[in-house]
């Protein structure tokens, strides 16, 4: 029964969360941590997690927190969009285990798209950490440009 249960603090983004845990980050603000999926379905696929919200799913999250984390998306989105140039980019959320869902701290996902190119499955293949690197200096600078998302 994923889709109900108690929040785990040691999952693994609660890790990255306390600083117990690394990732490639992209954005961070008082509300939000968003990093790159180091087993992407494709280049630039992103995730954004709420950062005091102890929500696994949609059907736990607070209003609040979900509204910081959508608004996020759509900005970090934009960023992604203008960076990488995608012919397209899917938002997608899992909840519970028959959904897809394999990490219970709510998290969105933003994965780029292009056409004739097949995303890779969800959660499998681990990236180059060369290619995370140089993915999100890319992000990195290009929020930094803009003066933040
Ligand atoms: P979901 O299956 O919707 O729960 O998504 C969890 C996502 O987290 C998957 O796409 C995984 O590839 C990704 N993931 C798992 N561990 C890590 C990690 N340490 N850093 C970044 N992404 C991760």
């Amino acid at each position: 029964m994923s889709l109900h249960g108690q929040y785990d603090s040691r999952n693994i983004f609660a890790l990255i969360l306390n600083g117990d845990a690394p990732c490639y980050k992209i954005y961070e603000d008082e509300q939000v941590l968003a990093f790159l999926d180091v087993f992407p379905q494709s280049y630039g696929h992103t995730l954004v997690i709420p950062k005091s919200s102890q929500a696994r799913n949609i059907l736990e999250v607070e209003p609040a927190a979900l509204s910081a984390m959508m608004a996020a998306v759509q900005r970090l989105t934009r960023i992604i969009v203008d960076e990488l140039q995608p012919d397209g980019v899917q938002i997608a959320q899992f909840n519970g285990a028959a959904a897809g869902q394999t990490v219970y701290h709510i998290h969105m996902h933003i994965v780029p798209r292009w056409e004739g190119k097949e995303a890779s499955e969800h959660g499998r293949g681990k990236a180059e950490a060369q290619e995370l690197q140089a993915l999100q200096a890319r992000l990195v600078e290009r929020i930094s440009a803009q003066g933040g998302v």
